[in-house]
């Protein structure tokens, strides 16, 4: 799994491991990792930048073959249209999108040798799902996330593979809390971001987690192809 540093990842890597199943975590911050190997026995911590296409061919090749693979990088750009620079398309398409499909394009193959297994896709519902005001590429970006997701469960549904996508609201996490810093005024931005949930409850990493332990799991065996929306009524 990516981005099991912090946040969303960081939760389900734990939930994962203390389920029983063998992680392999990953991130880009070695220093997250280290504290996340001590915290459970089954956590096999490693360095990986998914955006560096020879460090992912040089893991998947070490990696064994996975029962379960879940992306969970993914980019925040804050901004409209017309605040989004070539630089900013580029960076959120890299990460949010082509590295997940190469993560895909270099397990997928050894998980239909072994008989199959469960993709999870981070995306959010912030993407075709609703609109979001200043997540323009963000959004386009996780749109292309689902359409990605229910590509992958149609063309491999016949060798065992279920690709599903998991579409969050408002996740109490270390980058959430820090764009929620960088506008200046912390307790301001809260509390709009706490008014426009209908809960008046952000989610936090962990609700997050059982998703994908849900997904991960057999319990799931007949979802593929979907969007699961874990909002808190955000959507609706
Ligand atoms: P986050 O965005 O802070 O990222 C968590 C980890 O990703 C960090 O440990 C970071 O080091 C790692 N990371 C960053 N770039 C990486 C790279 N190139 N390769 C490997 N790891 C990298 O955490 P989050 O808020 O939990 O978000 C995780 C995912 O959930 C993202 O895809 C995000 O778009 C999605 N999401 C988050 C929310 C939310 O409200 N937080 C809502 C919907 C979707």
């Amino acid at each position: 799994m990516s981005a099991a540093g912090a946040g969303i990842g960081r939760a389900s890597a734990l939930a994962m491991a203390r389920e029983g199943a063998t992680v392999h975590a990953t991130d880009i911050d070695a220093g997250a990792l280290d504290t996340l190997a001590q915290m459970h026995e089954n956590l096999r911590c490693s360095v990986l930048d998914v955006t560096d296409a020879g460090q992912v061919a040089a893991f998947a090749e070490a990696a064994p073959a996975p029962d379960v693979l879940f992306n969970c990088a993914g980019f925040v750009h804050d901004g409209t249209i017309l605040e989004a620079s070539d630089a900013d398309w580029e960076r959120t398409f890299a990460l949010n999108v082509r590295a997940m499909g190469r993560m895909i394009e270099l397990f997928l193959p050894r998980m239909v040798e072994n008989g199959g297994g469960s993709i999870i896709n981070m995306a959010s519902v912030a993407s075709s799902l609703k609109g979001v005001t200043r997540r323009c590429i963000y959004s386009a970006s996780k749109g292309a996330v689902l359409g990605l997701t229910k590509s992958v469960a149609a063309d491999f549904i016949r060798e065992g593979i279920r690709c599903n996508a998991i579409c969050p609201g408002t996740v109490l996490t270390p980058s959430l809390k820090a764009r929620m810093a960088a506008g200046g005024d912390y307790d301001a931005a809260y509390a709009a971001m706490l008014d426009r949930q209908p809960t008046r409850e952000m989610a936090s990493p962990e609700d997050i987690a059982g998703m994908v332990v849900y997904l991960a799991s057999d319990e799931s065996r007949v979802a593929t192809g979907q969007g699961f929306v874990v909002d808190g009524g955000w959507s609706l």
